[in-house]
This record gives C-alpha cells, structure tokens and sequence, in this order.
C-alpha cells in the first residue's frame, strides 16, 4: 500500500495529526464520511512485522531478546536520581530509550530520549513516533468509563464532570467493540460497563480461587478485557483471530495483529476508501490560522528526515498527536490572534494533567500449584482484572476515587517469582517445581486532575527538528500517595484471605509517567472559561480545530485509557463530519 503524495495545492477536507488510537479512528470515520483526509505522522512507517517476530525464541535472538549493548533503557532508580533532559550520566550508550524500550523488539518504535528531550520534573515520557504510535505495544487492556466516572464531581465534590454522561458515549463503546473486537466476561458492574465481547480466555486454577475468595468479600476479579480479536473479524483483511501465542507479554506487540493497532485496524482500511492520503516522516511544528477569520487553515510540517518545511491547506485540523505532544502543538502554534497558543483563551492549555499512579503489587506463592506440571498461561492476551471497589457504596476516610489491579498467574516462558536459590541441577529443579505456582497483581489508581500539575514549553531546550521541548510542572499530590498506601494493605488483605503465601508485597511507588495513560490537558467543558475543548472535542475558540486524543479527558478514572480515546472521537468525527456538510466549519 504506497503512501500517496501529497498536493499542497490542495485544501483537504481534513488534516489529521498524528496516526496513533486517535489519529487511526478519526481517519477510519472521517474517510468513512466521504471526506478527502491527509493524516501526517511524525515517525517512520516501520515494517512492524520484523520489528515485533512474535514467534521468535529468545534462544534464536543474539541479545536474547534484550537491547543491543550500544543502547540503555532508563531504570526506575535511574528516574530518581536522573533530572530531565535524560542523557547525562549515560554518555556511553549511544541510543537512550525510556523504560519501555528495554528489548530488542521495541528499540525502533519508542524514540531516543536525546532526539525528543524534555525538561522539568521528573517523569517517564513513554513516546513511540512511528505509524500506529503507542498502540503497536500497547498492553491491551480495553475498558469502558461510567458514570462513576464521567460524574464524579456529583459523588465526591471534586474537579468537573464531564460534559457528556454514559449514555452518550455507550452507542461509540459498542461501533468500536464491534469494529475492533474485544474479548472479556459480562459482570454487570454499574461502575465498570460491559463490553460487547467475542470470546473470552480462560482464568487459571489460581485465578479462580482469587475470584472466589473475593466474591466473599464482595469484589470482583474479571477476565482481562482485552482489546483483541479472539473470534476475528469478518470486515477486516488485515487482522487474525488470537491464537493465543503468548508474546503478548512481551510488551504487547502482535505480528498477526490480533491485538488491536492503528494500521492494521483503522488506517489501511481508511486508505482502502481511496479517500486518504498518509504522510510519514512529517512532523507537525505549528497548526496555523487565517487572520481574518481567526480559524485554522492548515499545518506547516517538517519532513523528519530531509529537514525541509512544507505548509499544507485544510478545512479542518484534528490534534492527535497524543495527549502531551498536542498539548505542545497547541502552544506552539502562538500567533497575533492566539498570543498564548492555539485555543488557549481559557488558559487551562497544558493544565489539569492526570493519569494514573502506579506502584504498589503484590507476588505470592500458591502451594497447591506447586509440583504441578507447566501448562500455557501466556497464551492468552492477559490475566485477570481485579475491579475498583473503593469509593463506591461506602466513602474511605482517607481518599477519594479508586484504583484496579492488572495481575495474571501460572506459568510463563520466563519463570516469574520463583523465589528459589542454590545453583546446578537442584535450582534447576526448584524452579520448575516453583515456576508455575506463581500470581501477582500490580495496582492502576486515579491521579486527579489539578490545574497546577501542568506542561508548558522550555524556553531554551529544543527537539532534534530545533522545536521547543516540553517543560514537566507535575506532581502525585497527598490522595494519590493515600491510596497507594491503601493499595499496598488491600493487596495483601486479598491474597492472604485466598489463601496465597505471600513472597513480595510492593508499596513503591513508580515514576510519574510509568502508567503511559496521560490526560487531560486541553479538558472538554461546557464553560469556555475553564475548559478548551466542547463535548464534541471541538476548540471553543477555533471551531475547526478539533482535538481527539486523551488531552480531552475531564478526569483520569482508574481505567485505562484508549476504548474511551477512541470511542470519544468517533462520536466526534461523526459530530465534525455533519458539521462540515452543513458549512458550520
Ligand atoms: C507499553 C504500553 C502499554 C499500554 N497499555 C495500555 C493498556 O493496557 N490499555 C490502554 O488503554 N492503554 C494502554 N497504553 C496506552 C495507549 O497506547 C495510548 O492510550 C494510546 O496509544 C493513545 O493513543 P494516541 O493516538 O493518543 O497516541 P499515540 O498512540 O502515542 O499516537 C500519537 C502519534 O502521533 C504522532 N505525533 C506526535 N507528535 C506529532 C507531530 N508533531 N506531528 C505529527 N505526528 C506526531 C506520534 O509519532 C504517534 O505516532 C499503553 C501504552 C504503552 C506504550
Ligand atoms: S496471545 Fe493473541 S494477541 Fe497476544 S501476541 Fe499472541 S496472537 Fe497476538
């Protein structure tokens, strides 16, 4: 499928920036809607399918699966001592990658931190600048919001509610199950809605027990909710079914793309309609606008290799950059109309970031799996998901909004946990006896949004295409660090009430960042004073500029992002289709 050139005579109907979950779902409505879209990714168009080698044995890989020795990932320790930008102390490694980009199989699509520096408070920038972005390694948990969520300033007193409640978005939860496929387990939870599901994996024996030792304390442990095609789909030629191979733990990362990824699911069957034209290699420096009627007219861009500059014409912009790069696109994009960024009148551009606090887990023995014969627990694209129970019926003293558990059990290509020593033959035999007794869970809570955690531009640092790096004012405040705390003794309260020997229990708290679930900064709103974007992602100021990645979130939830990215912007890709027919825009 050759990318086609773009006319910069032309005015597209739509440019979209940025090919990730975002950019791939607006290209799949917009071009679905008849509309003539140009879609320009900063990074390379990768051959995905080399890089990922799902099927590779670590034993046939020269590193065996780790980074080659020119390169280094940041470490947790490393992010602690280390400031921003990241590459002093690490002068010897000629590629520095973040702590994601650890193995052989992802070195090419999370980016060189020297190239995209940033500076400020610390934080695990997770970046991957090719086409699909994060979602070619994404981890593929695939899970609704509520209105627990959507209105929870209602229940708690704190922040915004969201402009929209369940019931605008559940018919957009439904068209992106159906369109990309999600496997799980109905469970009726009123705070975490059912998807609709193809074919569910299988919890294990251990697994099990903890959802029946949790029904009793009345918490819930559901099969994880996996953003994968486990019955494949009949309308999509560029994807398998699962066939449950395992590499999913090795960072995601599908070669059969049975696990959901921008191109394969959105972006070449948007280029199948004949109505979109794709640009790799182009990275957007400024959104710019027509000084007389004060909207966008299109993006100047530069080719990431050649250097050179461009400007291209459209009737509408849509920011999909990923929350933090559109955050910086849009201060970047200053001019006399829009002295302090693009679609800033409020202010809160940058602001009210939040995501989700990372850390405390737990690892234990089950004793009755131990001896037994190995069997293929990572064949299956994930493990068990132990639901948010804080903050529903009952208001803890301590903290308000909840947290989950991502945790998975049994046995594994590299045995995990097995809390053996000794070495030669008996250690041999110790860790098969131990590997598969092995389950550990690690908790994912809502960081809140606050208007002093926020981004902005360096004024003196500059990325290797010579643009302003972004500047990290961002903090876990006092409720995030409350409920870690709580996390830690829930874990445990958990695990011993099903009877597991307890071998680690973790109440470390990891970088800020480590999630790689940012949000919220240019937030929907009703109030153009206090918030940047309407409910349809729409710039209050610029309303042909829309922004449809996870900036738009009003709040984190504990509940992973990206069903909810693209759900939202399908309904507003649906919204801005209408809107352009009308002549609105
Ligand atoms: C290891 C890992 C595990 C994860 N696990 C989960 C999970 O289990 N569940 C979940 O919901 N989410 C998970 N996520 C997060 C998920 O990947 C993101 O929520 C999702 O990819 C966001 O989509 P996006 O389109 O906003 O951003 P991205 O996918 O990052 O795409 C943005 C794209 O924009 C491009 N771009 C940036 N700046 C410019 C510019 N100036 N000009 C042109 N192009 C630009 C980038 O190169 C990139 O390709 C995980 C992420 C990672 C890395
Ligand atoms: S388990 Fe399924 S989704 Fe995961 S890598 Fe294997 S085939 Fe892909």
């Amino acid at each position: 499928m050759p990318d086609l050139e773009v006319n910069l005579a032309k005015t597209y109907d739509a440019v979209i920036i940025g090919s990730g979950a975002a950019g791939g779902m607006a290209a799949h409505v917009l071009t679905t809607h008849g509309l003539q879209v140009l879609m320009l990714e900063a990074g390379k168009k990768l051959p995905i399918e080399q890089e990922l080698r799902s099927m590779e044995w670590p034993y046939d890989n020269a590193n065996r699966g780790a980074l080659p020795p020119d390169s280094h990932s940041l470490s947790f320790n490393e992010y602690t001592i280390r400031k921003p930008p990241y590459g002093a102390g690490f002068e010897k490694a000629k590629h520095l990658k973040s702590y994601i980009g650890d193995s052989d199989y992802v070195k090419n699509i999370v980016v060189d931190e020297r190239e995209n520096p940033f500076t400020g408070t610390n934080y695990a920038w997770v970046r991957a600048r090719c086409l699909g972005g994060k979602t070619n390694i994404w981890g593929r948990l695939a899970l609704r919001l509520s209105d627990y969520d959507f209105k929870a300033k209602d229940r708690d007193g704190y922040g915004e509610n969201w402009p929209i409640s369940y019931s605008d978005i559940q018919p957009y939860y439904d068209k992106v199950d159906l369109y990309l496929g999600i496997t799980g387990v109905k469970e009726n939870l009123p705070y975490l809605p059912d998807s609709i599901f193809q074919r569910p994996t299988k919890l294990n024996c251990a697994e099990l027990t903890l959802k029946q030792s949790l029904q009793k304390m009345g918490r819930v442990a559901t099969q994880y909710r996996a953003g994968v095609t486990s019955d494949g789909l009949k309308h999509n030629k560029y994807r398998s079914r699962c066939y449950g191979r395992g590499a999913c733990e090795r960072k995601g990362g599908c070669d059969i793309h049975a696990a959901f990824d921008s191109p394969t699911g959105l972006i070449y069957p948007a280029q199948d309609t004949g109505n979109l034209t794709l640009r790799t290699n182009s990275t957007v420096r400024e959104i710019t606008v027509d000084p007389n009627t004060g909207k966008a007219s299109g993006v100047h861009f530069t080719d990431s290799q050649t250097m050179k500059d461009y400007h291209v014409k459209a009737k509408v912009v849509v920011v999909a950059a990923s929350t933090l790069e559109s955050a910086r696109l849009l201060l970047l994009s200053k001019s006399r109309l829009y002295p302090n960024g693009l679609a800033n009148s409020s202010g809160h551009v940058g602001h009210n970031f939040c995501e989700h606090v990372m850390g405390p887990g737990i690892a234990d023995k089950v004793k009755e799996m131990v001896g037994k014969p190995p069997t293929l627990d990572d064949g299956r694209p994930g493990g068990f998901y132990l639901t948010r129970f804080r903050n529903l019926a009952e208001k803890h003293p301590k903290f308000i909004r909840g947290y989950g558990f991502e945790g998975s059990s049994g046995s594994a290509m590299f045995p995990r946990g097995a809390d053996v020593h000794g070495f030669g033959v008996s250690f041999k035999e110790e860790v098969r006896k131990n590997q598969g007794a092995y389950i550990g869970m690690g908790a994912f809570g809502e960081v809140l949004s606050r208007y002093e955690n926020f981004v902005d531009l360096d004024p003196a640092v500059k990325d290797k295409w010579g643009i302003p790096a972004l500047r990290f004012h961002y903090k876990f405040g006092d409720n995030e660090h409350r409920m870690a705390e709580d996390m830690k003794e829930t874990a445990q309260e958990m695990f011993e009430a099903a009877g597991f020997e307890i071998m680690y229990v973790s109440d470390r708290v990891l970088t800020e960042g480590w999630s790689i679930h940012e949000l919220g900064t240019a937030r929907m709103g009703n109030d153009p004073k206090t918030s940047v974007l309407n409910q349809f992602e729409q710039s209050h100021d610029v309303k042909n500029l829309f922004v449809v990645d996870g900036s738009a979130f009003v709040n984190a939830s504990c509940q992973n992002p990206t069903w909810t990215i693209m759900s939202l912007c399908w309904r507003s890709c649906d919204y801005l289709a209408d809107e352009l027919k009308k002549g609105n825009l």
